[in-house]
């Protein structure tokens, strides 16, 4: 331990690898743009000008055009009514350009998720908000991911962190990170634990884990005493603390005690929206050559030989 408290633990860094996926996009939507003669889009919905995610969502877009995508704001006023977003999705998707729809979360009050999945092609839905892709992955199917928690474990993929058979514990059970990441982990052979906010004596059960990933939206809530030594610790969080931005990890006393931990900013943030890119070529793709998700014409998955 010495050594590992004298050198620091390894930074994941999610911009590097984000440079390295928005690169193969950007040749991947040239060679698109040749084989089917159009410029796939991705759009984003948006209700209400002041949404608290509208910086996000602008960074997606801005990173549309670093690869050649199409981007696309639509706009609704903040009192919409859920047939207007309805409405909205379905102009969207009437336009076989657009590839990929993002919709802004969390919705305003009166906005029920429920509305906007009722209009939601799954093939579009290249953030996996939909539950026909919630259930893809539960089952082992290909579908959309979220990609906050597909970069959650990708940044441990492509460092090189080995996963399978290790103890995993993952802090936060939300349907957009904690549960998928807990299901990506299972995929890729981890022994998972999921907490939330009902667990018992959370600090002994994070201190089993090889690897942490922690999503709960709570300011530096996981401190280093509440690791095992070594661990592997991936930061989701992204909160703002008298101006700074800080991870649901203390990162100082963390540092203490893990081999390799994500930076906030810096670590899972980047890769995210890289990560989108991919989901939306893959989305276009898709739809270019006519290749729907398992299940989204019948919700009855009777197709034995996709297995
Ligand atoms: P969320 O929907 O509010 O869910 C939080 C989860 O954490 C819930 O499952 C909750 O448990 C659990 N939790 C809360 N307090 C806890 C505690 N004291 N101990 C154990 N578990 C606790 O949040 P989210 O949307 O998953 O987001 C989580 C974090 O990720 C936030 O900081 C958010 O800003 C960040 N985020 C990052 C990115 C990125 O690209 N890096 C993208 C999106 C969000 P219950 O289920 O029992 O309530």
């Amino acid at each position: 331990m010495t050594a590992l408290m004298d050198e620091g633990p390894r930074l994941l860094r999610g911009g590097p690898v984000a440079a390295a996926i928005r690169e193969q996009v950007a040749a991947d939507v040239t060679q698109f743009k040749d084989e089917f003669g159009y410029t796939p889009v991705l759009a984003v919905l948006v209700v209400g000008a002041d949404a608290p995610s509208l910086v996000y969502l602008h960074k997606i877009l801005d990173g549309c055009r670093l690869v050649g995508i199409g981007d696309r704001l639509v706009e609704l006023p903040a009192d919409s009514a859920e047939a207007d977003v309805a409405d909205a999705l379905r102009t969207l998707q009437a336009d076989p350009r657009v590839a990929g729809i993002i919709v802004q979360q969390p919705l305003p009050k009166g906005i029920g998720l429920r509305a906007v999945i009722d209009a939601l092609d799954p093939s579009r839905d290249i953030d996996g908000i939909h539950p026909l892709n919630a259930g893809l992955l539960s089952l082992g199917y290909e579908g959309f991911l979220p990609a906050t928690a597909h970069a959650s474990v990708e940044i441990l993929r492509q460092s090189g962190v080995r996963i399978e058979g290790r103890h995993c514990v993952v802090v936060g059970r939300s349907n957009v990170i904690g549960k998928p990441v807990g299901l990506l982990m299972l995929r890729e052979n981890a022994t998972v634990t999921v907490c939330h906010s009902r667990t018992e004596d959370l600090a002994s059960i994070v201190r089993t884990a090889d690897i942490v990933i922690v999503a709960i939206g709570r300011p530096e809530f996981i401190t280093g005493d509440m690791l095992k030594p070594g661990a592997v610790v991936v930061d989701v969080g992204i909160n703002v603390v008298e101006g700074r931005l800080v991870g649901d990890v203390d990162f100082e006393t963390a540092s203490r005690v893990a081999s390799a931990i994500t930076p906030v900013p810096g670590g899972v943030g980047p890769l995210t929206n890289a990560i989108l890119l991919t989901h939306l070529v893959r989305a276009a793709r898709n739809q270019a050559t006519g290749q729907m998700p398992l299940g989204a014409q019948s919700l009855v998955l009777s197709t034995p030989e996709v297995r």
